[in-house]
């Protein structure tokens, strides 16, 4: 596995979709490479961020507050 290749299956990758022995491949060439395995952690990361922000709840009556901000700049006041 070159460079390219791992930039492109690093979705795959952390969505599980990828064969094991491909992202055994993958793991591989991350140890390997200084710059692929910061390109993973990165990746990995944010993945992780992202999925905590899917899972947060927002608080009741915020959505409206936003809604009423949103309008009154609209608005001009
Ligand atoms: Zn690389």
């Amino acid at each position: 596995m070159n460079c390219a290749e791992l930039s492109q299956l690093l979705l795959d990758y952390f969505d599980g979709a990828l064969p094991g022995l491909i992202a055994a491949e993958l793991r591989q060439h991350a140890a390997d490479c200084a710059c692929c395995r910061s390109l993973v952690e990165t990746y990995g990361l944010t993945v992780r961020l992202s999925a905590d922000v899917a899972q947060a709840e927002v608080p009741p009556g915020v959505a409206q507050r936003v809604r009423d901000a949103v309008r009154a700049l609209a608005e001009g006041q």
